[in-house]
């Protein structure tokens, strides 16, 4: 098992990279070993195109209603190996796709990255996490610093531009209600709708 492909509900999942910018406080790679059906999101080695596509065969796509990226890892820092799969998938399958991001995928690859997506994600999912920047900072600790939460809120707002489904998240009972009107008001500013998703720990 490479742990490449999992399901979760009715979807099935890519881990693509252990790599990540951040060390967020609350994330479950300190904690958990897997996630949905999974043995292990640990990857042994990056995979190539060639191994995904392999990976692919093993399941029965009629079973499922959406291709994500989301894994042990931030799946931007892959993005061309994403943008080759994602195509594969829509012109093998046409799933609707999503990538679960952190948003930082422009710092990550040193340009806005969002025209790239257009035509091959259908949602881009976010974690907004915090609507102040000092606290994103402590939960988030990326390595690109201070310019961090600016970043992920344009490339959200890029996003929108290209991508039809755009939603930036916060966990359930992490927030006070004030904070979540203020998460929800980014939000419509940006274009974006407002996620607040069921705390997974
Ligand atoms: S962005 Fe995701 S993978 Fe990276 S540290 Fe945070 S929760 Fe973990």
């Amino acid at each position: 098992m490479n742990n490449i492909l999992y399901k979760v509900h009715d979807n099935l999942y890519v881990n693509l990279t252990n790599r990540c910018p951040c060390a967020c406080t609350f994330c479950l790679r300190q904690t958990m070993d897997r996630v949905g059906e999974s043995d292990s999101l640990w990857l042994r080695e990056e995979p190539d195109f060639e191994t995904v596509a392999a990976e692919f065969g093993r399941f029965d796509m009629d079973a499922f209603r959406e291709v994500v990226f989301c894994g042990f890892g931030e799946p931007t820092e892959r993005l061309d190996l994403l943008l080759r799969v994602a195509k594969y998938v829509k012109e093998t399958w046409g799933k609707p796709v999503r990538i679960n991001t952190n948003g930082l995928g422009a710092l990550i690859n040193g340009r806005d990255i969002a025209p790239e997506l257009e035509g091959l994600a259908d949602t881009v999912s976010i974690s907004l996490n915090t609507p102040d920047k000092d606290a994103y900072l402590k939960l988030v600790r990326p390595k690109f610093g201070e310019q961090s939460f600016d970043a992920m809120l344009s490339f959200a707002k890029e996003c929108v531009r290209y991508v039809p489904n755009v939603v930036l998240t916060t966990v359930d009972t992490t927030l006070t209600k004030e904070q979540e009107a203020r998460c929800a008001e980014l939000c419509r500013a940006i274009g974006a709708k407002y996620r607040i998703r069921a705390w997974e720990g």
